[in-house]
């Protein structure tokens, strides 16, 4: 299984501490002082308390996969990848969020699986997701 390419997105203020920290092979969400809990999808207030959200965290960058989908035809600039996963991480300590899940052994795929966040240099042209290998000691 495989990884996949940097695409041209468009981002807000809010999505960049996530985004750069991926290029950095971190994990960062907002985070909201007052309920000290994350805000995800990332935004300019929390979701729950509506409190302006100034701050991020910085994750352990592990989780276990919450649901899975191995993907074999993809769109646009994924149509020509080899088959790939795209996942529901559940981070610890932070949200679900879907990544992208390397395996060489498909096998070791399963929902509850433990996996780290696989950094990667930033991809020549766009942004790139989070991309997971399963790692059994995460
Ligand atoms: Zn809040």
């Amino acid at each position: 299984m495989t990884d996949l390419p940097g695409v041209e997105l468009t981002l807000y203020p809010e999505d960049l501490p996530f985004f750069d920290g991926l290029e950095r092979g971190e994990v960062v969400v907002t985070w909201c002082d007052h309920c000290d809990d994350h805000v995800w999808p990332p935004r300019s207030h929390c979701i729950r308390c509506y409190s302006p959200v100034a701050g991020s965290r910085t994750l352990a960058g592990t989780g276990e996969i919450y649901s899975y989908s191995v993907v074999h035809r993809g769109e646009g600039v994924f149509a020509k990848r080899p088959p790939y996963v795209l996942a529901y991480v559940s981070l610890d300590g932070g949200p679900t969020i879907m990544a992208n899940v390397v395996a060489d052994d498909p096998a070791a795929l399963a929902v509850g699986a433990r996996v780290r966040l696989r950094p990667r240099p930033a991809p020549a042209t766009g942004r790139a997701g989070a991309l997971f290998a399963v790692d059994p000691s995460a």
